[in-house]
C-alpha cells in the first residue's frame, strides 16, 4: 500500500490521492464520498468555508470505514485567524465533522497583511500537541511566507497545499518545500476541466498510455513528489481519478507536460488575499 501514501515530515502517512469536496454541495456529498470509498479513497480535503463539512462528517460517518483508516483535512477561514479565533473554530470543525481529531488541519490562506498567521499557527502547534490534529500546515504560502512562519514558530509545516497544473507548474516553490520536507499537495490539479485536460500533448500522452487526460495529469503531480485533492461529483470521474497508480509516466513524457508551464495563475494571489477580501 506504500505506493498510495506520502509520510509527511512528522512520519504521519497521508493518501496521494484524495478527494476534494469544494463545491460539492450537500445533496451531492453522499453519492461522491460513497464512490470515492468505493474507489479506495481514504482521504478527504474540506475546509470551513466550504460549508459542507457536516455533509462530508455524515456521509462519511454513513459508512462502514473506521474512523482510524481516514484520513480527513480541514482548514481555518481567513476570518478566523488569530490565537482564540484558531482555537474555538477548529472545535466547530470538529463538531461539523463529528469527529474528535483532525488528520490534517490547515491555515487556509496567509493573509499577511492582517498579521495573524504566526499566532494562528501557534495554535495549532498546541492543539497538535494536544493530540487533537495528526499533522498541521498551511495552504498558499509562498517562500516568504512559510520563511516568517518558520523563524517564529516550532513546528515546520507537514504540508503547503497550494495552486499546481501544468501551466502553472510552481517549480520553484515546489523545489523549495522539497528541500525543506514539507509536502506539497496540488489544489485545481485538473485547472478545473478549463482547456487543459483537451490540451494536444496532453491528449496524445493519454492516447499513448491508453490513460484517460485526467489520469496523465494527476499522474504528473505525482511524478513531481505532490499529493493530489482532484474534486469531481461524477462517480465515474472520481472512480477514474483513483486509478493513477498502475503506471508511470516516462521522463520525456514529464519532460513535455513540464514544457506546457506558462506561469498562469487561475486562482487568487497570495499575496493579494486579506482577511474579508473572499467570500
Ligand atoms: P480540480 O482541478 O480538481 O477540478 C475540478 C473540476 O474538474 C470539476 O468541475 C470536475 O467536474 C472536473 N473533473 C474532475 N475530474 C475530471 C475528469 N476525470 N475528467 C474531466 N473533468 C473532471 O479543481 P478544484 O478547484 O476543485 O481543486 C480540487 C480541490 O482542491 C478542491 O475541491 C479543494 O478541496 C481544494 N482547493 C483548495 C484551495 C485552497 O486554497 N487551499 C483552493 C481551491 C481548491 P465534476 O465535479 O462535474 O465531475
Amino acid at each position: 500500500m506504500d505506493n498510495d501514501v506520502y509520510y509527511l515530515n512528522n512520519g504521519y502517512p497521508m493518501p496521494k490521492i484524495g478527494l476534494g469536496v469544494y463545491k460539492i454541495t450537500n445533496d451531492e456529498m453522499e453519492i461522491a464520498v460513497h464512490s470515492a470509498l468505493e474507489a479506495g479513497y481514504r482521504a478527504f480535503d474540506t475546509a470551513y468555508f466550504y460549508g459542507n463539512e457536516q455533509a462530508l462528517g455524515n456521509a462519511l460517518r454513513n459508512s462502514d470505514i473506521d474512523r482510524e483508516d481516514l484520513f480527513i483535512t480541514s482548514k481555518l477561514w481567513n476570518d478566523f485567524q488569530g490565537y482564540e479565533n484558531t482555537k474555538a473554530y477548529f472545535y466547530k470543525t470538529l463538531e461539523n465533522l463529528g469527529t474528535d481529531y483532525l488528520d490534517l488541519y490547515l491555515i487556509h490562506w496567509p493573509c499577511e497583511a492582517d498579521g495573524l498567521f504566526i499566532e494562528s499557527y501557534r495554535a495549532m502547534e498546541e492543539l497538535y500537541d494536544e493530540g487533537k490534529i495528526r499533522a498541521i500546515g498551511v495552504c498558499n504560502f509562498e517562500q516568504h511566507h512559510l520563511e516568517t512562519l518558520m523563524k517564529e514558530t516550532k513546528i515546520v509545516p507537514a504540508v503547503n497545499q497550494i495552486e499546481v497544473h501544468p501551466y502553472f507548474d510552481q517549480h520553484e516553490l515546489q523545489a523549495y518545500c522539497d528541500e525543506k520536507d514539507i509536502a506539497v499537495t496540488a489544489w485545481m490539479p485538473l485547472m478545473r476541466n478549463k482547456g487543459l485536460l483537451d490540451h494536444p500533448t496532453i491528449v496524445n500522452i493519454a492516447k499513448e498510455y491508453n490513460k484517460t487526460p485526467a489520469q496523465i495529469v494527476l499522474r504528473w503531480h505525482l511524478a513531481h513528489n505532490r499529493l493530489v485533492i482532484p474534486k469531481s461529483k461524477t462517480p465515474s470521474r472520481i472512480e477514474e481519478n483513483y486509478n493513477i497508480l498502475d503506471f508511470n509516466l516516462e521522463l520525456t513524457d514529464i519532460a513535455e507536460i513540464d514544457s506546457l508551464n506558462k506561469n498562469q495563475r487561475q486562482g487568487n494571489n497570495p499575496d493579494k488575499v486579506h482577511i474579508g477580501s473572499l467570500k
